[in-house]
């Protein structure tokens, strides 16, 4: 059996919605992208989100509205995808890497509190493979320290905590609709906040910092003329995309509750097992935007990369989510070597593997990657 790492969902509707844009003639950002828009602040519950070409541009303009500039810092787990950490840069800021919980992944707030510093004025809390942060704590210290909190909800699409949906629990919460994410449109993103003005910014950011509505100005009704407030950038979504997010947002639910099942048989299996490491949630509902197994090298003769040339062989394809942001040599010229701060995150990346899961997963497929880490759990038994 060959079973891929990841399939994104998409179904005829999806592709008639992307048709539908194309034969339109409006194929950049315009009523699409305004739907979208619309549509996503219904589901979230949040009176304003921004449509843009990325998570990335999602934080980057997130970070812009809250005035993170240089001499600033930003609290960012070390076990994130290098666009949280990046972003920062982006500002001329300085990002400050925490380390995240042995269980759940997610940036540890005991960390936080000994990063904190007089330049401190945000955090990214990162709702690792959609399981939420520990958001309270987090949200207590904020407010302790006049912090702004930017929720890097990439994989949390749809995930709750409190009964809350996470990326609306701080001050702006940022969602990914690249090809692998839990809603696909190839490449978008979404910035959404309660902070008018900082939408309105945000909006104006997103197309070279023309007023809001310049993009019709090649509309039957629109105007040439328009202004440059300040300097933007080229963040914008286009209706292609837009319509395939409208499409998809329908079935976030359903595909989620299609990857919980998953991952609770996942669950299951490997709770039999000392040689293996479940990943269970014990706060809130997670999006599983993806599986993460951990091994026990103290119960297993082989170490985690050679687990993963094991499922290699049987046909599965696996990642790690993720390699810690120090360890890459960007970084690691800039602060010099760091891993001995972060016990946690070395912890896991020693033993994390990303397993298959995605909605279109057969029965067979999740039974053979069951039955496929329990054999390899077995026969590597020390
Ligand atoms: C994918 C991802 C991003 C970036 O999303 P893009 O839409 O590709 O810019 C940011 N943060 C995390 C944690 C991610 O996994």
């Amino acid at each position: 059996m060959n079973i891929p790492f990841h399939v994104p969902y998409t179904d005829d509707s999806d592709i008639e919605a992307a048709v539908s844009a194309i034969k339109s003639g409006w194929t950049t950002m315009g009523p699409k992208t305004i739907e979208f828009e619309k549509s996503f602040a219904q589901y979230t519950g949040m009176p304003f989100s921004v449509a843009v070409s990325s998570c990335t541009a999602a934080l980057h303009l997130a970070l812009k509205v809250c005035g993170i500039g240089s001499g600033s810092e930003v609290i960012v787990p070390a076990n994130t995808f290098v666009a949280t950490a990046e972003v920062v840069l982006y500002c001329g800021a300085t990002p400050v890497f925490a380390d995240v919980d042995r269980d759940t992944h997610c940036i540890s707030v005991d960390s936080i509190y000994r990063l904190l510093s007089p330049k401190t004025r945000a955090i990214i809390p990162v709702h690792f493979a959609g399981t939420p942060s520990a958001m309270d704590a987090i949200l207590d210290i904020a407010a302790q320290h006049n912090l702004y909190v930017i929720e890097d909800a990439a994989h949390a699409l749809p995930s709750w905590y409190g009964g809350k949906l996470a990326g609306t629990l701080g001050h702006a919460g940022c969602y990914s609709f690249y090809a692998t994410k839990t809603l696909a449109t190839g490449e978008g993103g979404m910035l959404v906040t309660r902070n008018e003005d900082w939408a309105q910014r945000a909006g104006r950011l997103r197309l070279h910092g023309m007023n809001r509505d310049a993009w019709k100005r090649y509309d039957r009704g629109g105007s040439w003329r328009y202004d440059i407030e300040e300097m933007g950038y080229k963040y914008n979504m286009t209706d292609i995309a837009a319509a395939m997010g409208l499409s998809q947002l329908k079935k976030v639910e359903m595909l989620q509750k299609k990857r919980e099942a998953i991952a609770s048989k996942y669950n299951d299996a490997f709770a039999a097992s000392d040689a293996l490491i479940p990943y269970s949630i014990k706060e809130g509902i997670s999006a599983w935007h993806l599986y993460p197994l951990k091994i026990n090298p103290e119960a297993l003769t082989i170490s985690r990369d050679e687990f993963i040339m094991k499922l290699e062989e049987r046909g599965i394809k696996t990642s790690v989510h993720f390699i810690p942001l120090y360890r890459f040599s960007y970084f690691m010229n800039k602060y010099g070597n760091q891993e001995k701060y972060f016990q946690n995150c070395e912890w896991i990346f020693a033993r994390e593997i990303s397993l298959p899961i995605f909605p279109s997963m057969t029965d067979e497929q999740v039974d053979y990657v069951i039955e496929s880490v329990l054999a390899i759990a077995q026969q590597f038994k020390r």
